[in-house]
């Protein structure tokens, strides 16, 4: 039987910007191989929740653990840092992100997109980069866009080149942070089944999304986030079908 730790483990998160209280005392398990969809309204604090996960964001107490690693700190409450760059750099590397707004660099071309951080920040070797960036536009449907920029590319074709440059990374876990939101209806189905392709595959995956039947179909366990705080978790068949708290009813016949 495994005894794998979990990809990522958040023991009771606390998260503050200056007197604003972000998360409560979260926490979250991600076992390998295993999708975790996040969702609440607006301003409930899931994007912060994802950029501590891969410490974009510091955060003041709680623990932060990487497939059994711990973040080793140093300083307390808003003073809290990480200590050890080599744990930063293993962790930020190993938990790639996927944001709304894509984020690519309008001067390269999406397989300069695709190579730059496994170039610079994993210095690997650049024809291996290459074979592989190839490799991955072409699973997200695109390989034919290697040459193109950003800008020449409808918005699901940018999201499929972030999600490509992510997965180059070959990191342990992607978070994705409402991958679908910036999208018209008709582009967004097209990343969804990207998304799912990846699930299918056992990618481990963090979701923050809006979209409810994305949550419902690919997740192993749904948590909804009510002011920093989870209001409700399980798995979608019992969040969505027979949610139990009143706050959740109500956030889902408001989005449904
Ligand atoms: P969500 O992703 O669920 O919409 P966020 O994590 O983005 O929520 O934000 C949670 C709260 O934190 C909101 O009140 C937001 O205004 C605040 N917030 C987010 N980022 C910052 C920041 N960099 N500085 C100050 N407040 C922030
Ligand atoms: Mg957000």
């Amino acid at each position: 039987m495994s005894t794998q730790p979990p990809v990522i483990e958040i023991r009771n998160l606390h998260k503050a910007y200056g007197a604003l209280e972000v998360l409560k005392g979260v926490s979250i398990t991600a076992p390998k191989g295993h999708v975790i969809s996040l969702i609440g309204s607006s301003g409930s604090g899931k994007s912060t929740l994802l950029r501590c996960c891969n410490l974009l964001e510091d955060s003041q107490q709680g623990d932060i653990i990487f497939k059994g690693e711990p973040v080793k700190w140093q300083g307390s409450g808003h003073g809290r840092r990480p200590s050890d760059a080599g744990q930063v750099l293993r962790i930020r590397t190993n938990l790639s992100m996927v944001f709304q707004q894509f984020n690519l660099w309008a001067h390269m071309s999406i397989l300069q997109n695709v190579m730059e951080a496994p170039l610079t920040v994993l210095k690997l070797e650049r024809a291996q980069v290459e074979e592989a960036a190839r490799r991955y536009l072409d699973k997200v449907g695109i390989g034919d866009k290697c040459d193109a920029y950003p800008a020449q590319l409808s918005g699901g074709q940018q999201q499929r080149a972030a999600i490509a440059r992510a997965l180059c990374m070959e990191p342990e876990a992607l978070l994705f942070d409402e991958p679908t939101s910036a999208l018209d209806p008709e582009l967004e189905q097209e990343v969804v089944r990207v998304i799912k392709d990846l699930a299918a595959e056992g990618r481990t995956m963090m979701i923050v999304t809006h979209d409810m039947k994305l949550a419902a179909d690919v997740s192993d366990h749904v948590v909804f986030l009510h002011q920093g705080l989870i209001e409700e978790q399980g798995p979608p068949e019992t969040l969505f079908g027979a949610p139990k708290s009143e706050r959740l009813r109500g956030f889902l016949s408001a989005t449904y």
